[in-house]
């Protein structure tokens, strides 16, 4: 059966003209897709006749919501949400004055193994389809009752990992009579998967490409990023450049703080010299404690210090504001809980 989430825009006009329907007959169907139908009997423009033709070989997909939680300091809602196949993933959706935004999960737990993360504790499970990807935010949406405006990729999983399903994903939810949410509120953070940051360039899509960068020099980023044997720094900066270079675009680095391993002051100066040529946005997170690993957090000073030592060297760099933190909110940190 298919879902028909999982096919573009133009793949379902192709295919309801297949089953003998009118081509405008994808708009409808799209529309209700995106407006959480759960089922064919809820498109009502649909003739009877032409909701039994789509009935025998395809289906409308659903999440689930398993858990939800609500923030008592902020409003960011947590929602660990069941795929029909009873794996669970996270996405949080957080308030900001232009509106919410959603963090949503692209895979089943993660293959990268960056040593600080709980997502990949316990490795990948699997890819999630295109609709699944999608499904976060059209059943978040649905549950709010309010608009999302703001994507960010920045949930469980390695999008350039999943990488035609992430693509065929950020389509399908630009569209006008679907979500309708433009590329440039989408945010796509990957751990530096360098051949697909290439390909993504060529994708013509104006997206906010988020590097998580998190150390400044190899003998670092080895130790806490495996990708970092694959790809390493020179590759996964020389691909940034390419990707500047073909789209026009600055990148935003991601810098998790952690203290004693990357938070030094030569760290500072050696990070500031090795990005500054492409004028990048630098965003630090303190790291989260994550019970299985030992890595710590700096003091506030620790984190103010390093921040204002690259603000010095010129880089743009600010502190993330720490959302949901009575809720869990990081990810990963949920699904393992339950799981
Ligand atoms: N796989 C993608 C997106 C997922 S994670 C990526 O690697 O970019 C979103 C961000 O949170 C990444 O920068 C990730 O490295 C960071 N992160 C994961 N666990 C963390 C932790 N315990 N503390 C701080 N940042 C963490």
């Amino acid at each position: 059966m298919i879902d028909l989430k999982d096919f573009e825009y133009d793949e379902l006009e192709e295919y309801v003209q297949s089953i003998g329907e009118k081509r405008f007959r994808a708009q409808q169907i799209f529309s209700w897709l995106h407006k959480g139908a759960e089922s064919y009997e809820e498109m009502s423009n649909l003739s009877k006749a032409a909701r039994e033709k789509l009935e025998k070989e395809t289906y409308v997909s659903t999440l689930k919501i398993r858990e939800k939680y609500v923030s008592k300091l902020d409003g960011t809602v947590k929602y660990l949400f069941e795929l029909p196949d009873g794996n669970c993933i996270e996405s949080v959706v957080m308030r900001y004055h232009h509106g919410l935004t959603i963090c949503i999960s692209s895979q089943v737990g993660c293959r990268m193994g960056c040593r600080f993360c709980a997502s990949t504790i316990g490795g990948l499970y699997r890819s999630l389809t295109a609709g699944e990807i999608l499904n976060q935010v059209i059943f978040a949406q649905k549950d709010m009752g309010e608009r999302i405006s703001n994507i960010v990729m920045m949930g469980i999983g390695e999008p350039l990992d999943n990488y035609d399903n992430v693509i065929k994903f950020l389509h399908n939810v630009n569209r006008e009579n679907g979500l309708n949410i433009g590329y440039r509120h989408i945010s796509l953070s990957t751990c530096g998967v360098a051949d697909k940051i290439y390909s993504l360039a060529e994708e013509n899509l104006p997206i906010t490409l988020t590097i998580s960068l998190h150390a400044p020099n190899d003998i670092i980023r080895n130790t806490i990023m495996p990708v970092n044997h694959k790809y390493n720094i020179t590759e996964l900066l020389k691909a940034c450049r390419a990707y500047v270079k073909t789209t026009g675009r600055r990148i935003s680095f991601e810098y998790s703080l952690i203290h004693g391993v990357n938070d030094s002051m030569d760290n500072a100066k050696e990070l500031a010299e090795l990005i500054k040529d492409m004028r990048p946005h630098v965003n630090l997170i303190p790291v989260n404690n994550v019970e299985e690993r030992d890595f710590k957090k700096g003091s506030r000073a620790d984190i103010a210090a390093f921040q204002n030592k690259l603000i010095s060297l010129g880089i743009n760099a600010t502190v993330r504001r720490e959302l949901g933190s009575d809720i869990s909110a990081s990810c990963g940190q949920l699904r393992k809980k339950v799981l």
